[in-house]
């Protein structure tokens, strides 16, 4: 017998109970079952289900890609309508850091974001962005595996999936980028759509650029106040960046050879020094970025867009 599915305290929204359920559970429960009678076994098994501890709890699903039609349907309709759509971007981060750090940082990060805000969902990540001239190369395009669109493209693309969005019935839609070169095409896309959108004020588009800022100057200052210095945290595939990776998906890092390996110079893609990166350096990263996108994207759903500003580039 089961003794069926439990909710426990949400974590987000709701959780699937999960139980601490092994072979000598079973035979006891099935001792019960034979010594007592059905329905005092019953009572007797709904009281134990009650106080037992969840090993596995599962929170509500955010990934729009991992759900079915139906499944979002249902979850835009019981009121998860803000929608993130993460943005990415392929490109170069010298030999020791892969190049799907910008795609898997936002897809981790954007998770973290919707989960804490329990009535988000996450769309498909933005994997093509503009990365400059592409022959002759500029910037990053100059090492290999790094792709590169045409700003308009990119900017197009950025309407088409925020309207797709508001179609469905999300309210608010959410730019996170992790790449600083495009953050100037999340606000011109941001007023573009509200723009077209404030005629029915059905929803409203925000490009969070905090999500980015803050992985900026207070970031930094956080490294700096334990030691590191400004060469070392870097701009670029430095301890900062290698640090936010570490703490959101460490595979991408090739942790051994940086450790061991010489320092990469600007020539070959890196401005600062990875090789002193942790991840618990990167967890208080992830934990501005998440804290203060949580904060500016429930704010902006309760009273519209905050005010913001875009620095420096990674
Ligand atoms: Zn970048």
């Amino acid at each position: 017998m089961t003794c069926g599915e439990r909710h426990f305290k949400p974590l987000v929204h709701y959780n699937k109970g999960g139980y601490a359920f092994n072979a000598v559970r079973l035979f006891l429960w099935l001792k019960l079952m034979r010594d007592l009678k059905f329905p005092v076994a019953l009572v007797v098994c709904l009281l134990v289900g009650a106080l037992a501890r969840p090993v596995i709890a599962a929170e509500a699903p955010v990934m729009l890609e991992e759900m079915t039609s139906t499944e979002l349907r249902a979850r835009i309709d019981a009121g998860a309508t803000t929608a993130i759509i993460p943005i990415g971007g392929t490109e170069q981060s010298g030999p020791y850091i892969a190049l799907g750090k910008h795609n898997v940082r936002a897809t981790v990060l954007a998770r973290m974001i919707a989960q804490k805000l329990g009535n988000a969902v996450v769309a498909p990540v933005v994997a093509y962005v503009p990365e400059g001239s592409i022959t002759p190369p500029a910037g990053h395009m100059k090492f290999a595996g790094t792709l590169s669109i045409p700003e308009s493209t990119f900017e197009d693309l950025l309407v088409g999936a925020a309207q797709s969005l508001r179609q469905h019935g999300f309210r608010n839609v959410v730019f996170i980028g992790d790449h600083g070169g495009y953050q100037k095409s999340e606000t011109r896309v941001a007023d573009r759509l509200n723009k077209v959108w404030a005629r029915d004020g059905k929803a409203r588009a925000l490009a969070l650029l905090t999500y980015y800022d803050v992985t900026q100057e207070p970031f930094i200052a956080d490294l700096e106040k334990r030691g590191y210095s400004k060469a070392e945290i870097g701009l670029h595939a430095g301890l900062a960046d290698a640090a936010l990776m570490l703490a959101t998906d460490k595979s991408l890092v090739r942790t051994e050879a940086l450790a061991h390996g010489p320092s990469p110079t600007p020539a070959q893609g890196v401005r600062g020094d990875a090789r002193r990166a942790t991840a618990e350096l990167g967890k208080l990263g992830v934990q501005r970025i998440v804290d203060t996108s949580v904060a500016a994207i429930s704010d902006f759903a309760a009273h519209g867009a905050p005010p913001t500003t875009s620095k420096a580039s990674k």
